[in-house]
């Protein structure tokens, strides 16, 4: 019998949320699961905390509703404790890109095969409107009522730098794009990491912005980190140019529940892997 996806919590999210798109997106993509014959036993949805977090409450299926910035470490103790689910990790990006940043990093660099989905909606929605690490230059919200006076972070660049192996942007405006690239990561032998534009309705409605600026990237190819690099430049969250969707960067490590449990890592393995890796640096 097929699942009933959603559940009957009381939903508070604000009309328009980009939230729900996240949701329905994710429900599809069980749904397709399930049709193909794919237990959702074994799929388990990790959430950190803020508005996105509430996505644990209204899927029906095994969740981990964690603490603010440490849903990631939550996720990986999964994943090592049964290296045979699939660890599904919403957060925000109040959540992942400030208080839990270290642990998106390590994360990355460890090479956990887990996903990681940010619900990144730019501002603290949860708490009435802050100022978070996406927001722009200028952003004016509850604790910033003259702008703010830094700069955003590039979250894509970051993950780059940090050595992760599957990083792709999605936008909550286009959700089977955005559920191909849930399941591509989902799909991906090693950590994979989605930042999805998520638009908050209510203390940063920027969906005019967003939608005159996205274009698609092509599926990728050989892996290139300069050019994934400078493709993760084009927008710095910040500037008014284009902003791309898709795979920015993809390429097959070790994993490190393999390296830690699963068998030891012949050398061969391991040193064709790094070569492999270093190559697309070069
Ligand atoms: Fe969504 Fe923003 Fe409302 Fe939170 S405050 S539920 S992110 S629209």
């Amino acid at each position: 019998m097929t699942r009933k996806l959603i559940t009957d919590a009381q939903n508070t999210w604000c009309p328009g949320c980009g939230n729900f798109a996240l949701q329905h997106t994710i429900k599809n993509l069980l749904a397709d699961r399930e049709n193909e014959g794919k237990s959702l036993d074994d799929v388990v949805l990790v959430s950190g905390i803020g508005c996105h977090a509430k996505i644990a409450d209204y899927l029906n299926i095994n969740s981990f509703y964690s603490l603010h910035g440490r849903a990631i470490p939550a996720a990986t103790g999964i994943k090592l404790a049964n290296p045979a689910l699939t660890v599904i990790c919403c957060v925000g990006d109040g959540d992942a890109y400030a208080e839990g940043l270290d642990h998106l990093i390590f994360a990355a660099k460890r090479n956990i095969d887990i996903t990681v989905i940010v619900h990144n909606n730019r501002v603290y929605g949860l708490t009435t409107g802050q100022y978070t690490p996406t927001s722009p230059l200028g952003f004016k919200g509850k604790s910033t009522p003259s702008g703010t006076a830094e700069y955003p972070i590039n979250p894509v660049e970051l993950m780059l730098a940090s050595g992760a192996g599957f990083i792709a942007r999605g936008y909550t405006r286009k959700m089977e794009p955005l559920k191909g690239l849930i399941r591509a990561g989902i799909d991906h032998k090693g950590f994979s990491f989605i930042d999805v534009l998520q638009i908050c309705a209510t203390f940063f409605p920027v969906t005019d912005y967003y939608d005159a600026r996205v274009y698609d990237l092509p599926a990728p190819g050989k892996p290139d980190f300069e050019a994934a690099c400078a493709l993760a430049r084009e927008w710095d969250y910040n500037s008014d140019a284009r902003i791309a969707l898709g795979i920015f960067f993809k390429r097959v490590l070790p994993t490190f529940e393999e390296r830690m449990i699963t068998r030891p890592l012949e050398k061969e393995v391991h040193d064709r892997a790094i070569r492999e890796f270093l190559e697309t640096r070069i």
